[in-house]
Order: structure tokens, then C-alpha cells, then sequence
């Protein structure tokens, strides 16, 4: 093994990476993880999204922050970028998901998957330091009193959240880890949980898996993109790897090369298909054909409704706090930013729907004028995120994309079912109905009502699970099909609709696949 630079290559560190990182180190591997986002501290992440420069990452316009957002023909998708992947941008929530999704049939032939991961969801839950969300805050209590309403206050509930919920503002050793772990923060309830804790409260992956792998020698190299993977000798890879990476950051682009015996694709959803599509063109032939395929939202709709009332403000809090189960296959939560963080009002227009882009445009200027107090007031209002409870629903509803390289970048195309809609009629009814108790207006994204691209927050799948090559891209143990040692372990590897919020489960099939693999010492790698 020593011929190699390191023994594993894992390229991306979200959450599939960080879990991928540490668990290798653990049993001996040296191990480097390379990450094209920044290694952002405390300090650099921004007070309010309206600095955009440190909020948004978009190299090409030298901004290098966090959030990722990328249009595609049927579905915006929205992303984290940097040392802790998502975790650095996500809402901390950490549902464990309902039976649909280990049952799908997409999976269910391959493993009992309710049985496999029983071990797996408690261990990630842990390592993520899951805590009841302590606090009920506005947004909650409305949502609570729709539960009511609806027959449902049996299916409402506090979220289960990954942040340190110890004496506000007070810094304590280590709570987590026997003091392995870094200082930890006790939550001061800011709601800025989306543009990066600044308060060391939020249990982001660099505070656990990834610190804990460094601990255990693992090699963090950020601001460096993974470009190529090429097999050294034999073409399946049973000799090792040589990975290139080029600067992401850099006017003047650096790059280099290391070798190495095994390599984890942990790049996120369009991180990893992005590459493995090229490398199938190129140095990867014998990749699956179905790379791109199965990839999924979780049939989301993003609803922001703008109360017209002074005295109520939805901005305090962490990100996420409440969820209502409408039914077994639909479930809402509201979402929060913090005070000042409103640069979303850019984008919002009325809520309504239509079947092309004519009516809409026709039904958002006759909303205009007819209500022109109430959108006057939603538009005007003087602090968007403190005055908007965003509410996030999401469906488990079996329809997937394709993903495919085109002449500009990834394009996509619809692989089975029904693409993704921006208009879903429970969402809407919901909404109002919400609208309704808090005294608000709804809004939704321009890009949904005019372009009808629906938003995520959740992509899944495009190198997705099966039984061969012929039916997916790797294994049920997350081993890629016609190469050796090399594994996919993020949301790409997801071949079903998780239904609620996905990082979990990531955490939990990553920490399963890494399991397989034999500490080092063995004749092989796996
Ligand atoms: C605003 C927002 C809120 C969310 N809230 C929640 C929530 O409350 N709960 C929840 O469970 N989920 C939430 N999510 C979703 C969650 O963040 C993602 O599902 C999760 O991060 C995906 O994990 P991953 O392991 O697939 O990779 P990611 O976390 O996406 O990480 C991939 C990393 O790989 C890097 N990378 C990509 N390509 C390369 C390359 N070629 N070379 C080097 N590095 C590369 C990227 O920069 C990135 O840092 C949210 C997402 C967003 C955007
Ligand atoms: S609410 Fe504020 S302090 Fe608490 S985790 Fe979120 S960003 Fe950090």
C-alpha cells in the first residue's frame, strides 16, 4: 500500500465524505479528502444574505461562499459548497424517514433496508449530536393551531436537530465526543442556522466526522477540485488511482495530482454525476450506463407567507423547529432565516398556478390588481425574513430526472413519471390555509411561477443502487460496478424518495457502506 500517496481519495466532504473520511481513517487508512469549497470559520460566514459576496458561491464571479444554486430545465437546485459540504447551509433537521422509502420498490429487492439500517440511524443521529428542538416558537405554534384545525395535532411535532443546545451564548468543552470534539456553544436562537452558525452552536460535519478524522490523520485539502480519476495499469483499477485536482479558487490555477489505491465519490448530486459523466467519456469507460439516471427531488414546494401583522416576528430560532405529517406520504415545516436576511423578496411573486407561462404571467399581474394592499404591504415590508414564515413541503412521490452532459454543462431530462411540478395543490392549499392564521400574504419563487421550475433543497440519486450494472451505478454496499475499491457514498447513491429531509439518511447508508470495508492490514482493500 505504501507505493500509493494515500490509500483512499474521497472527493467531496459532505456528508457522505466526512462519514467516508472518518471511518476509514479509523481502521488505518491514510486518507485525503478533497474539497473545492472554502474551509469557512466563524467569521467568514455572512451576518445577513444580502452580502452576497460571502453568502453565494459562483467562482466565476469571484464569490466564494456556501450556497450553491443551479437551474435546470425542470428543477432549481439548491446546495452547500466548502468544508462541511451541506452541513455548512442546511436547517439541522435530522428526520428518520417513514416505511414508504425502505419499502420502494426502486430498492427493496436488494436488502430489507428498514432492518439493515436499524443500527446505522441511532449511530448517525449521535455522531450528528441530535437534540429535541427545546423551543416552540412563532411559526410553530401557527403551524400547530393548522394541525388542529385539520384533525392532525397527533401527527405534529418538534424536529429532532443537530445543534448544541447548552446554556446560550456560553462556550463548554467538548459535550459530544469523551473531549475529542472541539468547544461547542450553547444555540442562541438567531435562526441563521442557512448562511453558517456563527455562533459554534450548529453541529456542522466539521465539528464531528471531519474533526474526528483529522484527529485520526486524515488530510483535508480544500479550494481543490477533483477533476480526473484515472485507472494506474490494470483498467478496472485493481492497481490504484491517480486523481488530478485544479484550484477552484485561484485566478491563477494551480493543480496537482496524488495516487491512490481506493477513491470515494462524495461530491453531492451534481458534484459526483457531474464528474462520474465525464469520467464515463474518458478515463471511467466501464462506468455504468446509468449514471445520471434515477435523480429526485422530494417533490418540495417553498412558500413564504409575509404577515401584515406589526407585532409578529418569524425570524427567531434555529432554522427548522416543527414538522406536521399531513399524511403518510406529505409533510411541512416551517423555515426560518434570520432578521435582515431577506434578500429572497427579490424573487417572490404571488402564489398562483396555471398550465404555461401566459397565464401565469396574465394570473400574477390580475393577483397585482386585486390585491394591491395586501401585496403592496407583502413587498414593502420592512424586515422580509423576520415578517415571512417560509413553509417547506415535501412528498413522497416517485418521479426522477436524468442527468446528462450537454454543450453548456449538465442538462436535464425527464428518465419516469410525472417531472417535478412547482404547482402541487395540497402545498397551496396548506399555504392558504396558513396565510389565513397568521394574517399573511403567500409568495412563492418567480422562477416557479413563470419558468414553472419547481425548487430543491433535497436532490437525489444519478448514481443510484442496483442489482448490476444494467440497473444502477454501485452496489447495495455502495461499491461501483466495473472498478475496484471505489465506492459512491453521498445523495447520489439514493435510489428511492426519502420523503423528509435527506442528510440522515445519507449519514446512515454512508456509515452502513464504510462498515463493509476491512480495517487495513487485509490482503485488499475490501
Ligand atoms: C438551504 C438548504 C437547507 C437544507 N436543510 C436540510 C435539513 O434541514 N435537513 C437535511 O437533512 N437536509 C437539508 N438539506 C439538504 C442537505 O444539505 C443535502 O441533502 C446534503 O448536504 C447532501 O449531502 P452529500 O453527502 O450528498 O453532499 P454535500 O453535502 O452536497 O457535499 C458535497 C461536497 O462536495 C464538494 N464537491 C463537489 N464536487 C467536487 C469535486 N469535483 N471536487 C472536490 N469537491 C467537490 C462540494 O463543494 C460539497 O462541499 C438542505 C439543503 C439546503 C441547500
Ligand atoms: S439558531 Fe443561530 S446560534 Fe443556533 S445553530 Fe442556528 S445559527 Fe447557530
Amino acid at each position: 500500500m505504501n507505493k500509493f500517496d494515500y490509500d483512499y481519495i474521497i472527493i467531496g466532504s459532505g456528508f457522505g465524505g466526512s462519514v467516508s473520511a472518518l471511518r476509514l481513517s479509523e481502521k488505518g487508512y491514510k486518507v485525503l479528502v478533497l474539497e473545492k469549497g472554502k474551509w469557512l470559520k466563524a467569521g467568514d460566514f455572512p451576518k445577513t444574505n444580502w452580502n452576497i459576496k460571502k453568502w453565494l458561491w459562483m467562482p466565476l464571479f469571484r464569490f466564494h461562499g456556501l450556497f450553491s444554486l443551479t437551474v435546470f430545465r425542470h428543477v432549481t437546485i439548491l446546495g452547500g459548497v466548502g468544508v462541511g459540504g451541506g452541513s455548512l447551509v442546511y436547517a439541522n433537521t435530522i428526520p428518520v424517514p417513514q416505511a414508504p422509502f425502505f419499502k420502494a420498490k426502486t430498492w427493496s429487492h436488494l436488502a430489507d433496508w428498514e432492518e439493515e439500517l436499524k443500527g446505522f440511524y441511532p449511530l448517525a443521529l449521535k455522531m450528528r449530536g441530535a437534540a429535541p428542538c427545546p423551543r416552540m416558537e412563532t411559526g410553530d405554534t401557527a403551524l400547530k393551531q393548522l394541525a388542529r384545525q385539520m384533525g392532525k395535532e397527533d401527527q405534529f411535532q418538534q424536529t429532532t436537530v443537530a445543534v448544541y443546545f447548552g446554556e446560550p451564548d456560553v462556550t463548554v468543552p467538548d459535550p459530544y465526543f469523551n473531549g475529542k470534539g472541539p468547544d461547542r456553544t450553547g444555540c442562541i436562537f438567531c435562526g441563521g442556522c442557512m448562511l453558517g452558525c456563527r455562533f459554534n452552536a450548529k453541529n456542522t460535519l466539521d465539528k464531528n466526522y471531519l474533526h474526528l478524522a483529522q484527529n485520526s490523520g486524515a488530510v483535508i485539502q480544500a479550494e481543490s477540485e477533483a477533476t480526473d480519476v484515472i485507472p494506474l495499469k490494470s483498467a478496472d483499477g485493481a492497481d490504484g488511482y491517480r486523481v488530478k485536482w485544479a484550484s477552484s479558487t485561484k485566478l491563477l490555477k494551480s493543480k496537482g495530482e496524488f495516487s491512490a489505491k481506493g477513491i470515494v465519490f462524495s461530491g453531492g448530486v451534481l458534484g459526483t454525476t457531474r464528474l462520474l459523466l465525464k469520467l464515463k467519456a474518458t478515463s471511467l469507460p466501464r462506468l455504468s450506463d446509468k449514471v445520471g439516471w434515477g435523480v429526485r427531488t422530494n417533490s418540495e414546494s417553498l412558500v413564504g407567507v409575509t404577515t401584515r401583522d406589526k407585532d409578529t416576528v418569524f425570524s427567531d430560532g434555529v432554522a427548522i423547529s416543527s414538522i406536521l405529517h399531513t399524511d403518510e406520504n406529505s409533510h411541512v415545516e416551517p423555515v426560518r432565516y434570520s432578521a435582515g436576511s431577506g434578500i429572497w423578496r427579490l424573487l417572490m411573486s404571488p402564489m398562483i398556478k396555471g398550465n404555461n407561462v401566459l397565464v401565469r404571467i396574465f394570473k400574477i399581474i390580475l393577483d397585482l390588481f386585486l390585491h394591491p394592499i395586501k401585496n403592496f404591504k407583502a413587498f414593502t415590508v420592512s424586515d422580509w425574513s423576520a415578517k415571512t414564515q417560509i413553509l417547506l413541503f415535501m412528498q413522497t412521490i416517485d418521479s426522477t430526472l436524468r442527468l446528462t452532459r450537454g454543450r453548456l454543462g449538465l442538462k436535464s431530462t425527464v428518465d419516469s413519471g410525472e417531472p417535478p411540478t412547482a404547482f402541487i395543490p395540497e402545498a397551496k392549499q396548506i399555504a392558504d390555509d396558513y396565510a389565513k392564521i397568521v394574517n399573511g400574504k403567500p409568495m412563492v419563487l418567480l422562477t416557479e411561477t413563470v419558468l414553472g421550475i419547481p425548487t430543491t433543497a433535497h436532490i437525489l440519486g444519478g448514481a443510484v443502487m442496483g442489482k448490476d450494472r444494467e440497473e444502477g451505478v454501485i452496489d447495495k454496499d455502495n461499491r461501483v460496478f466495473g472498478y475496484e475499491n471505489m465506492y459512491v457514498c453521498d445523495g447520489s447513491m439514493i435510489s428511492a424518495n426519502i420523503g423528509v429531509n435527506p442528510s440522515l439518511t445519507i449519514t446512515a447508508l454512508s456509515e452502513r457502506a464504510m462498515s463493509k470495508i476491512k480495517p487495513k492490514g487485509g490482503s485488499s482493500v475490501n
